[in-house]
């Protein structure tokens, strides 16, 4: 798809997000976090809801996690601004409190046409939220995450290969500082894989 096309499509659901009432979630938001990124990015990063910071602002992962994240990718060389990031849920679940599955299926199809718009090549979803929205999408079977993450999918999406790939949530290493090293391990993957197919 030709990218003047692709980001008109993007910005169409932008507006639709920020103006969205299909579910509760928008009575108690501050902004709705659509998703941020390049529409020709080669990987789609998914998170689980916006928190605090991100309702604040109306970006993702711009708070505590996404500073985690940050310092994960300059480390293992992705470059935020040529990857696009977004969440299953686009606005703030009270108390950071679990999206519930009303909200998830109600805010979903947002998420679903981002990647049909965006087509990445990879698919890094990020926490058990959106892994296991994905693979469910996808037909894999999602147990946990410690089974989960850090493997390769090859799936099948858009009569084109894609890969998922899940990865722990950059919240978790401020619970358990050795997930971060998973987390590089993952991210420090799906950079390799990249590179490879871009040859
Ligand atoms: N956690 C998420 O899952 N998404 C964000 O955007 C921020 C924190
Ligand atoms: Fe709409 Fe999603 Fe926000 Fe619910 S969470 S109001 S479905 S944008």
């Amino acid at each position: 798809m030709d990218h003047q096309l692709k980001l008109k499509l993007i910005r169409q659901i932008t507006a639709e997000v920020n103006e969205c009432r299909k579910c509760s979630l928008w009575k108690t938001r501050r902004k709705p976090v659509p998703g941020d990124g390049d529409v020709n990015a080669s990987i789609v990063f998914i998170g689980e809801a916006p928190g605090y910071w991100e309702d604040v602002r109306g970006k993702p992962f711009v708070g505590a996690a996404g500073k985690l994240l940050d310092s994960v990718f300059e480390k293992v060389g992705i470059s935020r601004s040529k990857v696009y990031i977004t969440n299953v849920v686009k606005c703030r679940p009270p108390g950071n409190r679990d999206p519930r599955p009303e909200e998830i299926k109600a805010c979903s199809p947002y998420l679903d046409r981002q990647l049909n718009i965006i087509r990445p090549k990879i698919i890094v979803t990020l926490g058990r939220h959106s892994t296991s929205y994905i693979f469910s999408k996808v037909g894999l079977k999602f147990k946990s995450m410690r089974e989960s993450q850090g493997k390769l999918y090859k799936v099948n999406l858009w009569d084109a290969k894609t890969y998922v790939v899940a990865s722990y949530h950059p919240a978790a290493p401020l619970y358990n500082v050795k997930l971060k090293e998973k987390i590089e391990k993952t991210m420090r993957m799906v950079k390799e894989l990249e590179e490879t197919m871009l040859i």
